[in-house]
């Protein structure tokens, strides 16, 4: 019973991974017991943590156990995120029998939940999303007992390849399945930072590039751009005015995208930069006319990127325009002025 409540995610029995990383949580947790609300949101955030846990293990891994806890833990986190989905869809599904369901029983967490198989199938039946592929998961549940029981028999090999299509499959389900602004914010990070881990998962990011080449080529067609993602930092981020990530899922705005890359990359918030009284890097394109251009004047090597429309200036292409801020090529700048600024001064009558 204790297995099922800490699979439920229920607040009082969070899994100790949890308890280890962030020991602030575990005693700001509230004594009373949890609302709705917590018990709902819990279910994925536990989801995560046990998929980013498993990253962590296969990412970088320090003993023979690792390869065990990697399993463990990634087979975990994804039956929760789908379970978490098909209780999003209606509550009372994630029980066995859904006419024995209560909220009593839900909050408890006393109760019998769905297994993988009833989890695809009842999502199937009662979503529209494009679920992962059954067989697959399966097989990858299947490693996970007699790993359980007797410890690991598979070379790392296999295991790692196994973890790395298992885990493309969650990867394409939460970008599919799950609205950015539905999550916590304790979910928005963990997603961030699995994200982010994905690439520490060499074999991980080897099948995964090959695998979505078509979609990239398919985005390139269309004279689009690909660049390179704020998130996982993999070249796989399709530029556009709403921008998607085929490797790691992450979407977002163009704006949005160009801000977290400016944290992630260059480091310091609009904020911070504010404070320090310096040029924010996010500049209007001078190609698409988007506020989505990471661009840093004078102190850099590398090259600035739209979000939008994919342009990479160089640093020496743009200059400020001294009366409007905006940029514009050196070359056409005309007193200090980009040519905008400089024929509405002449307009003026500065002849
Ligand atoms: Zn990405
Ligand atoms: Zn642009
Ligand atoms: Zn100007």
């Amino acid at each position: 019973m204790i297995d099922e409540l800490l699979e439920i995610g229920v607040g009082r029995f969070k899994n100790s991974y949890s308890q280890i990383r962030d020991n602030s949580r575990q005693l700001t947790m509230p004594a009373i017991e949890p609302n709705d609300d917590d018990i709902q949101l819990s279910m994925l955030e536990n989801g995560l943590d046990f998929i980013l846990s498993g990253l962590k293990h296969i990412g970088s891994p320090t003993s023979k156990f690792d390869l065990k806890y990697a399993v463990l833990h990634l087979s975990s986190g994804i039956e929760l995120v789908l379970k978490d989905r098909l209780r999003r869809e209606d509550w009372t599904q994630i029980f066995v029998k859904p006419e024995q369901a209560t909220e009593e029983r839900l909050k408890s967490g006393n109760f019998k939940s769905v297994s993988l198989y009833q989890c695809l199938k009842r999502l199937e039946e009662h979503t529209a999303v494009n679920l992962p592929d059954l067989g697959l998961l399966t097989s990858f549940k299947e490693r996970r007992n007699p790993i359980e029981h007797f410890g690991v028999n598979d070379s790392r090999e296999a295991l790692e390849a196994a973890s790395a299509i298992a885990l493309g499959e969650l990867i394409d389900f939460l970008a599919e399945a799950f609205e950015e602004s539905e999550l916590s914010a304790e979910e928005s990070e963990l997603l961030q930072q699995i994200r982010t881990g994905l690439a520490e998962f060499k074999r991980f990011t080897v099948a995964r590039m090959a695998e979505i080449q078509p979609v990239l080529e398919n985005h390139k067609k269309r004279y689009k751009q690909i660049v390179v993602c704020p998130s996982c930092v993999q070249d796989a981020l399709m530029a556009d005015c709403d921008v998607l990530c085929a490797f790691c899922g992450y979407a977002a705005s163009a704006e949005d995208a160009a801000e977290l890359y400016i944290a992630n990359t260059i480091g310091g918030s609009r904020h911070y930069y504010m404070k320090e009284g310096e040029e924010y890097p996010l500049r209007r394109c001078r190609n698409c006319g988007n506020n989505a251009l990471v661009f840093e004047e004078g102190y850099t090597e590398s090259n600035g990127i739209c979000f939008v429309c994919g342009d990479t200036p160089s640093p020496g292409d743009y200059v400020s325009c001294d009366q409007c801020n905006e940029l514009c090529r050196d070359e056409d700048r005309a007193g200090g002025m980009c040519p905008e600024c400089f024929s509405a001064y002449i307009s003026e009558d500065h002849r």
